[in-house]
């Protein structure tokens, strides 16, 4: 038996506790996983609260990251012992996830535990570190570099925009972070933000073409704040979209696209190819420093991550969530 979150639907909607489950119940995979630590992103706050129609299949899991040790495999990719990370591939969604002490997961969907990391520092980094980095490796392949202008990153507190800020500024980029959180302006300085703005600057409606600012963009955000960075971006420039958390419409204009050449790259984590997953942790593992992980991540137990869904939709959790699923 293992204790684990289980998600369930009720006639009014869906019951969310923490549960003790047997072995026997976990889905078909090849690949059995002592779970250590798994975390709570925007898109689990989404599953747990039932707020958007993420889980697709019940009773579920939540979890779309985890970190753990190999105890049993059919694939010939593992062997007990080995430690494993897991992001994404509806993991949470439609296959039973990381908050629960056990997952049987199929052996491609795995990464060997980048070399710094250890499982809980994997996991201050999780589906959003690893985005990050997505969005990073996407703008820096198609050709921006730091002579081209200052990168905004939008939701810059949150899981995503942190690691953006920690990433850019590595790789040597200046960076401006857009928050609604202008008191934790001293944390975005660390991460290394150059300059911080207030995120009102984004939200409403603007302009088609506005002030060219940005040299290029990483958007968590989508909304009016996503057209506004299009429509500031510089010419030739380009705006790395992963998120919705102000919304998912796109309420603007092709103009920046089609007057500046301004591009649009769209940035998905879950069915992200295995070499550009690889790519983007060797970008973490390289550039992230532990001190850094030690300032983003707020641990938290399996219980305390159901509450913490509702807070991460309010956008009040400040950087990373890790969940230490053994307590
Ligand atoms: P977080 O909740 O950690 O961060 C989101 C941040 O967005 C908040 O901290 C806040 O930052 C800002 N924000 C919240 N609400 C609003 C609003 N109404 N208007 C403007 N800004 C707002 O979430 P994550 O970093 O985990 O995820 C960010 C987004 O990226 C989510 O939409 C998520 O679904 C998406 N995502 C997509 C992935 C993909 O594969 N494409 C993978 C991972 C995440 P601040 O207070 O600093 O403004």
């Amino acid at each position: 038996m293992f204790s684990a979150i289980l998600i369930d639907k009720t006639d009014t909607g869906q019951k969310v506790e923490v549960t003790r489950l047997d072995e026997a119940q976990l889905p078909e995979g090849d690949v059995l996983v002592d779970v250590h630590y798994s975390t709570v992103n925007y898109k689990d706050g989404l599953a747990i609260t039932g707020r958007s129609p993420v889980v697709r299949k019940f009773p579920m899991v939540p979890g779309i990251d985890l970190a753990g040790t190999v105890v049993e495999s059919q694939s010939p990719e593992w062997r007990a012992g080995d430690s494993v990370v897991l992001n994404g591939f509806g993991v949470g969604e439609v296959h039973w996830g990381g908050l629960a002490q056990k997952a049987r997961l199929k052996g491609e969907w795995l990464i060997r535990l980048p070399e710094p990391f250890t499982p809980r520092q994997a996991m201050a980094i999780g589906t959003a570190g690893y985005t990050a980095a997505l969005c990073v490796d996407a703008l820096v392949d198609f050709g921006i570099t730091p002579e081209r202008g200052p990168v905004l990153v939008t939701g810059a507190t949150g899981g995503v925009g942190s690691f953006a800020v920690i990433l850019l500024k590595k790789a040597g980029f200046t960076v401006v972070a857009s928050t609604g959180k202008l008191s934790e302006t001293d944390y975005l300085k660390a991460l290394g933000a150059d300059e911080v703005i207030d995120r009102a600057e984004l939200a409403e409606k603007g302009k088609p073409l506005q002030k060219e600012r940005w040299g290029a963009v990483v958007d968590s955000v989508g909304s009016h704040t996503l057209v506004n960075a299009c429509a500031q971006t510089r010419y030739g420039g380009a705006v790395a979209a992963c998120g919705l958390a102000q919304g998912p419409d796109f309420p603007g204009t092709v103009m920046p696209f089609i007057l500046r050449g301004v591009s649009l790259l769209g940035i998905d984590s879950v069915m992200a190819p295995r070499e550009k997953r690889l790519k983007a942790w060797a970008r973490l593992a390289r550039d992230v420093e532990p001190a850094m992980l030690d300032a983003v991540a707020h641990e938290i137990s399996l219980a305390e991550a159901i509450p913490a869904a509702e807070e991460i939709l309010a956008g009040k959790i400040r950087g990373r969530l890790v969940v230490d699923v053994n307590r």
